[in-house]
């Protein structure tokens, strides 16, 4: 095909997974006539279509909840604008503690969910065992449920959002790869692409996993790295597995679950998740399993024992599937936003930390209100991506930092 130049645009938006189509319908809705959003694949195609999406409201990262608060904001004016269905589910999710460390930390949550004006409530044990069939309920010390708490399909989120943008003026151009990041004078100019050069003074990286890839042409490192996140869906038990029953995090078990249309998606957090360098990623959607093939079935075994208290049908339960992705997780856990020290133009909407589905309304507000110089909605101090200093996002030293805080984390999804 022969290259075209189109001119001058307002903003382009690299990579149409949650986050980029969140980005650009925030950055079309507020004014910006010319956005482009662009993706090498389709749109939500990324590992947005591997999330399990999780929206717990809650987090110990406080900063975290008011970005997710907007999502569910974004979805309801979304859903409307479109006429489309998200797949948001409102089934809550149960809080459960099952050592002294875990009441802490749970008391300490209620605190913060009270704080942000987060529904929830104690449930007794009777409550539970109704509203959890499968779950063995004899280890529990105390609980929570937090009503407001939805899962969704972040597929069906990222079209919702593009849609919306196109809507409010956007461009969308898919099966378009950008191959070159076009700077002056430390100033963003325009990006090459497959189809062409396009002219732009604003280019938002959004494209997950690959992040670094283009911001590096520019020397930026943006502080994450790709980590391999796993979950698994059993077989369907209508009885055991009701289609509206809630959300459980289970730190104790280092677990969480969610329905899947009469079975159950359950996630378990091994103490090493692998780490990739985005060179090693496959470009195109796949199912490939990332990592070892037998962590599938090993890592039910070693990290399944805590789960299995409170599952007890574990063992004779089949499974139906096992899905890996990447997530991008940042060495301490918060998201990656902003632009760079004197470089003009380029902004990161990435490092997820597993949760940017949940968090993908906030970021692209976010990242939409710094391009236009308008206040901030939210505290962003916490995303910079200048927070960390002398550090290469692609040595293994980096990715392991970001691979630890992935291990650590408690919080659902
Ligand atoms: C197994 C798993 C479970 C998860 N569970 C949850 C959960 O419960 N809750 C939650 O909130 N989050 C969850 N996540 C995280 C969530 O999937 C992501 O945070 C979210 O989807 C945002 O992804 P993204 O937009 O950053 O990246 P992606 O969806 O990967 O999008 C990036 C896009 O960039 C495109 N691209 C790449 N390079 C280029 C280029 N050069 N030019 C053009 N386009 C390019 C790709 O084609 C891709 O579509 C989970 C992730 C995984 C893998």
């Amino acid at each position: 095909m022969k290259d075209f130049i189109i001119d001058t645009v307002d903003a382009i938006v690299i990579g149409a997974g949650t986050i980029g189509s969140s980005t650009a319908w925030h950055l079309a809705k507020r004014g910006l006539k010319n956005v482009v959003l662009i993706d090498r694949n389709t749109i939500g195609s990324g590992n947005t279509s591997k999330a399990a999406s999780l929206m717990t409201l809650v987090r110990t990262k406080e900063e975290l909840i008011p970005l997710i608060q907007e999502t569910y904001r974004n979805i309801d004016e979304i859903e409307l604008l479109t006429g489309e269905n998200t797949g948001k589910n409102k089934v809550g999710t149960l809080h459960i503690a099952s050592s002294e460390e875990s009441v802490a930390n749970l008391e300490k949550i209620v605190s913060i969910a009270n704080k942000h004006h987060i529904k929830n409530r104690e449930i007794s044990i009777e409550e539970v065992k109704e509203k959890v069939p499968w779950f063995d309920t004899s280890s529990i010390l105390k609980t929570s449920f937090m009503e407001d708490d939805a899962y969704l399909d972040a597929y069906l989120l990222a079209n919702t959002f593009a849609k919306a943008a196109k809507l409010e003026g956007a461009t969308i151009m898919q099966n378009a790869e950008v191959i070159e990041l076009l700077s002056k004078d430390h100033k963003i100019i325009g990006v090459q692409t497959t189809k062409g050069i396009i002219k732009t003074p604003i280019v938002i990286d959004a494209v997950g996993a690959w992040s670094n890839l283009l911001s590096l042409q520019l020397n930026i490192p943006i502080p994450m790295a790709p980590v391999r996140s796993i979950y698994w869906i059993t077989e369907n038990i209508d009885t055991l597995f009701p289609k509206n029953h809630p959300m459980v995090v289970m730190p104790d078990a280092m677990a969480y679950s969610r329905p899947e249309n009469g079975a159950l998606l359950f996630g378990l957090r091994e103490e090493n998740s692998p780490h990739f360098h985005p060179n090693e990623l496959n470009t195109k959607p796949n199912s490939d399993f990332l990592g070892p093939k037998n962590d599938a079935w090993d890592i039910l075994e070693n990290y399944g024992k805590d789960f299995i208290n409170y599952f007890p049908k574990f063992e004779e339960t089949g499974m139906k599937n096992c899905i890996t992705g990447i997530s991008t997780y940042t060495p301490d856990g918060y998201y990656t936003i902003g632009s760079f020290p004197n470089f003009k133009g380029f902004f990161a909407a990435t490092g997820c930390a597993g949760c940017g589905v949940a968090g993908s309304g906030g970021i692209g507000r976010l990242v939409a209100e710094m391009v236009l110089e308008i206040p901030l909605f939210a505290e962003a101090g916490v995303f910079r991506i200048d927070r960390f200093s002398d550090f290469d996002p692609m040595s293994e030293q980096f990715r392991q930092l970001c691979s630890d805080s992935r291990s650590k984390k408690k919080d659902g999804g």
